[in-house]
């Protein structure tokens, strides 16, 4: 296991931070890149990380890594420390309102100003070209701030890893996964070991997570130079959201390294026989399928309907309790799917969000991420 350390740019006066990766396995097989908590406040995935860290180290005595397993526990250290009257607040830099999950750098556009002239009719070839471009653009970009250069510095260290798992969580959730369609053949070992309850597919949510900018370079590339030359996917990129927020057990975390230990072992990075692979529950549906139920008033909210369980058109999911009006009001679904998410608070303002549901059929469009 080798340490790295990865200083960002110092924000002001008398303040340094930096970036810790921990690299296990030999490099020059499949590489596998495993970040927890770029929204600091969602922490379930830490605890995986860590868990990780510790199989890993075990494995890798034992000689039975193929390939290099890199993990950052920590990518977002500006968001661990953001704290407003005793509340964490890890979703945005607060300085700028920016999510700490938008705006990585393009890929495909990085990389299309050069990689025509080194394409060729070799798939494999194309990919370490394009890799090759994306190390050469990236290796010029100059932050000029913190968080630019913690968002670079996350770039450099993944552009070039066959799987990329970045893990979250939501407020309150079941076990959910989105990634590109064009992957889903080769996520769908890893959504079974998850136990995954809702696997969604992005279509280019815009915004740059990074996620998406892993995957949807290769799908441009290949819209782009498909027809002449043969682009694979270059990378199986992957948000995990590990349930919700409090979450955070040693039983789910074993649970979920577990899971991800038997995906490598599947994709060959770990030697051994995988587990044999457990039933998906429900299929993959779109993210534009899925319905965000909004409360029509103020009030308490009162859940009607556990998280993860499949729901009908009609079913009650929750109650907004209006105690000066003495005024109830129920919100229903009115797609079947799987009821994936819900909001924490247990207090709505009008026309909040509060819950959402997978569907298979899509009705939204346009961008589809929350801020
Ligand atoms: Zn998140």
């Amino acid at each position: 296991m080798q340490t790295q350390t990865h200083p960002l740019i110092s924000p002001v006066l008398g303040t340094q931070r930096h970036l810790t990766s921990f690299h296990y396995g030999p490099a020059g097989g499949q590489k596998v890149y495993i970040q927890s908590s770029l929204h600091a406040d969602e922490l379930p995935g830490m605890l995986v990380s860590w868990t990780l860290r510790k199989r890993l180290a075990a494995l890798e005595t034992a000689g039975k890594l193929r390939g290099e397993i890199v993990i950052v526990p920590v990518p977002n250290p500006i968001g661990l420390n953001q704290r407003l009257l005793g509340h964490m607040l890890g979703r945005f830099e607060t300085g700028t309102a920016s999510n700490f999950n938008r705006s990585f750098h393009d890929l495909a556009a990085l990389v299309i100003p050069r990689i025509e002239p080194r394409l060729t009719g070799d798939a494999r070839l194309n990919l370490l070209a394009v890799r090759d471009a994306m190390r050469e653009a990236l290796a010029e970009q100059t932050p000029t701030t913190e968080l630019e250069s913690q968002r670079l510095a996350l770039q450099r260290l993944s552009y070039d890893a066959d799987v990329v798992l970045d893990l979250h969580c939501d407020f309150e959730g079941a076990m959910h996964l989105f990634t590109n369609p064009d992957l889903w053949p080769e996520v769908e070992p890893l959504a079974r070991y998850l136990d995954s309850k809702a696997s969604l597919f992005a279509l280019n949510s815009i915004g740059n997570p990074f996620d998406e900018i892993h995957s949807f370079c290769w799908s441009e590339l290949r819209a782009r130079y498909g027809e002449r030359y043969p682009i694979p996917n270059g990378s199986i990129s992957v948000t995990i959201e590990l349930r919700g927020q409090a979450d955070v057990t040693y039983a789910f975390a074993e649970r979920d390294a577990n899971a991800i230990v038997e995906y490598l072992t599947y994709r060959g990075v770990i030697n051994g026989t995988p587990a044999p692979l457990p039933p998906l529950e429900f299929d993959a549906t779109p993210f534009s399928g899925t319905e965000p139920l909004r409360a029509p008033i103020s009030g308490v909210l009162v859940f009607r309907t556990p998280i993860g369980v499949w729901v009908e058109p009609g079913q009650e999911i929750a109650d907004v309790v209006d105690p000066l009006a003495d005024r109830v009001v129920t919100i229903t679904s009115s797609i079947a799917g799987v009821l994936y998410a819900r909001q924490r608070a247990r207090f709505t303002t009008a026309g909040q969000e509060v819950a959402c549901i997978a569907g298979a059929k899509p009705i939204r469009g346009g961008s589809l991420l929350p801020n």
